[in-house]
């Protein structure tokens, strides 16, 4: 809730809009306790006194009434009447909405194509033919707008729930014996309601308006009772000679309408799951640094160094050290593997990198992360910019979404060849083709032309890694790019980076939790837990020789072929969250060699090109420490 509201008050315009309606309502709830006139005493003697005569700070109207008095009872009474109307209209055409969406065939049909008869005749003049056939009066105006919006909620909430219908969890729902009345209630309704209520936070101004207009033709409130309506119908004659009688309630109006609206955009905006998760608050360019001190430059600088780096999320009062100063070097032409369980860090690590970390709630707090001995954490997002794809770019997991669905992958190619090349569209589309028959995708020409859904997920994953190539980087970083592929077409695709690799020289950091893949493509590997490297060496000697106990661990539930039976140990517990990381070492509390000295203080990670973080390490690392 204390969300909501915040998120609701960073848009000004909807702030704005709270507070006017805010006072307007609080008016309207107090006025019967106000030192007010009647509403309806008529002194004849008064007729349209002026704005700020005493004892009438509005003036009076044509018959002497008091037009405070009138506008306040007035607006009382059109708040309730549009709020009961909106509220009838939304429970009513919700309800019909949610049938017809869910149950669908003939219940849909039967049910749309009332709501559809309704929906032809003219707005307002459904609303008068209601009218006419109750008889005047604001109840029957009250029900005459509340009938004519029921179509809108209806229809808008049928096309959610018709998508929702079809979702796994309502299957599930009805798999494990939910009948169709629960289902609706506990299934369906939830995730419908911000729809509703958005729905009718936009559409209660107009409710209001249309029964101001009912009750400007006479049709809704009758005489003496004031609303809005009528009392702008009954100052229509004195418009030239008493303007302020009009103006009055007109203002009135216009301020409860305009509020309304603000408001309820605010209200769409801050409901909307996808927006609150990222879009309202409006993500940096590139992640944020607060950094106390900068490493220091080495003399030789590398490709790429990610030195002593620390990243976290602020959440709140919370602290996530997702990445708690990892060091890595990347060397040109060569591939380096960053291994490790889910939630260990390695993507936050890559995203570093390049500042792709989303902030808010993303920070690097320490460390530098040095490209051919420049820093980039803290860089201007223009040089960053002119980096990011140029010189340093990415393959992502899930190829789907990483591809716009709606633009030809031909395009997409050539627009990231464009952004860092003023070669001309023909050129780049040129290129475009040459990098797809370089990934190996048959019929490159033709398949240029494709959208990402006509491809299969091996495609789609080579179109990503052709758009990695577009411009020839010195690195790519390839975060889980296989995760998503199966076997055959993972080892395609692995083959191919490692041609690649050879061919161009790219540097390559490879993500992934997989040792299998690791062995097959990478010359140096770093193992990660719980936002820290904990052990760091050649492939080879790792994998036949690990010394951590993570890694022992890790390796031991890698099958292998041929090895006859052997009991695959998985590792009890799980990863420690990351805003409660122990003392000591992360992994101190699923290990089994744990001590005393393993829980308390930090456990540096040692050795030149062999690297482990233990103090029990195993192995000919033990050895040779022993
Ligand atoms: P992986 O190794 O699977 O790629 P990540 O790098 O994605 O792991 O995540 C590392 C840690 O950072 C995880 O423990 C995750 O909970 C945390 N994390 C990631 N994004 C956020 C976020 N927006 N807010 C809080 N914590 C986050
Ligand atoms: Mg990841």
């Amino acid at each position: 809730m204390g969300a909501f509201v915040k998120l609701l008050f960073r848009n000004r315009l909807a702030g704005f809009g709270a507070v006017v309606l805010g006072v307007i309502v609080v008016l309207a709830l107090i006025t019967p306790w106000l030192p007010l006139h009647p509403p309806n005493e008529t002194v004849t003697a008064n007729r349209f006194l002026r704005p700020g005569t005493p004892g009438h700070l509005l003036g009076t109207d044509h018959l002497g009434r008091d037009l405070l008095s009138r506008l306040l009872w007035g607006t009382r009474l059109s708040l309730a009447v549009g709020f009961a109307a909106a509220v009838i209209a939304g429970v009513v055409g919700a309800a019909i909405g949610i049938i017809a969406g869910y149950f669908g065939g003939r219940t849909d049909n039967v049910t749309m194509r009332g709501v559809d008869m309704l929906m032809a005749f003219p707005y307002i003049l459904l609303a008068l033919a209601i009218v006419a056939a109750l008889g005047p009066g604001l109840m029957n105006a009250l029900i005459a707008v509340a009938v004519v919006n029921i179509p809108f909620f209806a229809r808008n909430i049928r096309g959610i729930t018709v998508g929702i219908a079809n979702k796994e969890f309502i299957d599930a729902a009805r798999l494990s014996g939910m009948g169709h009345t629960r289902i609706l209630l506990t299934e369906v309704l939830p995730n419908v309601i911000p729809v509703i209520v958005i729905a009718m936070s936009t559409t209660i101004g107009w409710m209001i308006l249309e029964t101001a207009g009912l009750s400007f033709l006479g049709l809704g409130s009758q005489p003496p009772q004031a609303d809005l309506g009528s009392m702008l119908g009954e100052a229509r004659s004195a418009m030239i000679t008493a303007p302020h009688t009009s103006i009055v309630p007109g203002v009135m109006i216009l301020l409860i309408v305009m509020s309304i609206n603000l408001l309820g955009d605010g209200v769409r905006d801050a409901l909307d799951p996808r927006l609150r998760s990222g879009a309202l608050t409006r993500p940096l360019p590139a992640t944020q640094v607060a950094r106390k001190s900068v490493p220091e430059v080495p003399a030789r600088p590398g490709l790429l160094e990610i030195d002593a780096l620390e990243t976290q999320f602020h959440v709140g009062k919370r602290v996530y050290r997702a990445v708690g100063g990892v060091t890595l070097e990347l060397k040109p032409g060569e591939c380096l593997g960053l291994i490790g369980e889910s939630g260990s860090g390695k993507s936050v690590t890559a995203l570093s990198v390049m500042g792709l970390v989303a902030s808010p709630p993303g920070v690097i707090t320490g460390g530098a992360v040095r490209l051919e001995g420049q820093d980039l954490v803290g860089a201007r997002y223009e040089r960053l910019r002119s980096l990011r794809g140029d010189k340093v770019a990415y393959i992502f997991q899930d190829p789907l979404s990483t591809l716009h669905p709606l633009y030809r992958v031909g395009d997409q190619l050539a627009e990231a060849i464009l952004c860092h090349h003023g070669i001309g569209r023909a050129a780049a589309m040129e290129r475009a083709v040459k990098l797809l028959e370089d990934v190996r995708i048959p019929n490159a020409s033709a398949r240029a032309r494709a959208f990402p859904h006509e491809l299969s997920g091996g495609m789609r994953q080579r179109v990503a890694i052709a758009m990695a190539l577009a411009n020839e980087p010195d690195i790519i970083i390839a975060d889980e790019p296989t995760t998503a592929l199966d076997v055959t077409v993972q080892a395609q695709v692995l083959a191919l980076l490692d041609e690649l690799r050879r061919e161009r020289g790219v540097a390559i950091l490879f993500i992934t939790h997989d040792f299998g893949v690791v062995g097959q493509l990478c010359d140096r590997v770093a193992v990660m837990y719980a936002g820290r490297i904990v052990e760091q060496g050649t492939t080879r000697e790792v994998l036949d020789d690990p010394a951590h106990p993570y890694t022992r661990r890790l390796i031991a539930c890698v099958p292998e072929l041929g090895e006859g039976r052997r009991v695959m140990a998985a590792i009890p517990g799980l990863p420690p969250a990351v805003d409660n990381l122990p003392d000591g070492c992360a992994f101190a509390p699923r290990c089994d060699k744990a001590t005393e000295a393993c829980r308390t203080g930090e456990i540096a990670l040692e050795g030149g090109a062999r690297k482990v973080r233990c103090i029990h390490p195993e192995g000919s690392v033990r050895e040779a420490t022993a």
